[in-house]
């Protein structure tokens, strides 16, 4: 009897598990954009949350304790990088002391690696004068190649970590690129006959969409990426509007509003609050509604404006 125990035992130990016993892959990630990114390519095996909420500044999330409970139980991270999350995210990944999570480890997973990067610091790698961009600009997912470019990433990690699903975020990968293909053709499309139109943002948001839509971005409201608007700056930049013609000024939904509407009425435009991220407004649940909703908003206003080319 006690042979036949000990022989069970050892049976139970060995016994390899079942596939349909591996628990779904934890994800978590730092904002809504990535969390919406990992869902098309996770399918139903991972479970997926994003810390920060696509109506926050990304720059400045305020940390929860609840942020540190999540990190404590994740298998992967995946952060926007460059940067981003710098003023939040690195002591919540430290005092969450899961190891499979520290950069360098595994489980950590930094979307910017393969991506277009636009503005990249000339010279001297700085945060100087308080610029939130040094290591060029963190605002990347705005661009659908950019998209499939960090789905890509997160399918390769998520293969490595559960290489018995390889084949299946594979597929959920290519799907995805198909119909980001099939999304971007309609989204140049309507974007074609305002090519070239001038508009400001508030923040440096939105390089990665200017460039793929042909926008051309003549100033910011902001005098550098984080510094708050001065006098001096916004003067010179209702100038620069009026002799351009420029009348539109996209404003992300976390900036005051009291500078924008100034320069709107000075010039005559019209101030734009569009959304950088999913999340951004109730309607825009993934990342196709995104690019719906934003590009439906820009053409809209322009319409309103008249086109300044
Ligand atoms: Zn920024």
């Amino acid at each position: 009897m006690k042979k036949f125990l000990t022989g069970l035992t050892a049976a139970i130990v060995l016994l390899p598990l079942p596939a349909f016993a591996q628990a779904k892959l934890n994800v978590i990630t730092a904002t809504e954009d990535l969390a919406a990114i990992a869902r098309e390519v996770a399918g139903d095996r991972a479970s997926i949350e994003s810390l920060a909420r696509g109506y926050q500044d990304p720059h400045y999330v305020e940390p929860k304790p609840s942020f540190i409970l999540k990190l404590q139980k994740a298998d992967v991270l995946v952060v926007v990088g460059r940067e981003l999350e710098i003023g939040w995210l690195p002591p919540l990944i430290q005092q969450s002391r899961n190891a499979r999570i520290q950069p360098g480890a595994d489980g950590y997973l930094d979307a910017s690696l393969n991506a277009e990067i636009l503005e990249m610091p000339q010279g001297q790698i700085t945060r100087a004068m308080g610029d939130v961009h040094p290591l060029g600009n963190p605002h990347y997912w705005l661009d659908p190649e950019n998209g499939k470019r960090i789905a890509k990433e997160v399918a390769d990690k998520f293969s490595q970590l559960r290489p018995n699903d390889r084949a299946f975020f594979e597929q959920r990968l290519a799907d995805f690129n198909a119909r980001i293909d099939a999304a971007e053709k309609r989204w140049l499309a309507a974007m074609a006959p305002y090519k070239g139109m001038k508009v400001v943002t508030y923040h440096r948001s939105f390089p990665n969409f200017a460039k793929r839509f042909s926008l051309d971005i003549m100033g910011y409201v902001e005098p550098r990426p984080g510094i708050p608007p001065t006098p001096q700056h916004t003067l010179d930049l209702i100038n620069e509007m009026k002799r351009q013609g420029v009348k539109l000024i996209l404003v992300e939904p976390y900036f005051d509003l009291k500078t924008p509407k100034k320069i709107a009425a000075d010039v005559g435009g019209e101030v734009l609050v569009m959304p950088p991220s999913v999340g951004g407004v109730k309607e825009v649940t993934d990342f196709f509604k995104l690019f719906d909703y934003d590009i439906n908003l820009l053409i809209e206003a322009i319409k309103r404006v008249g086109a300044s080319k």
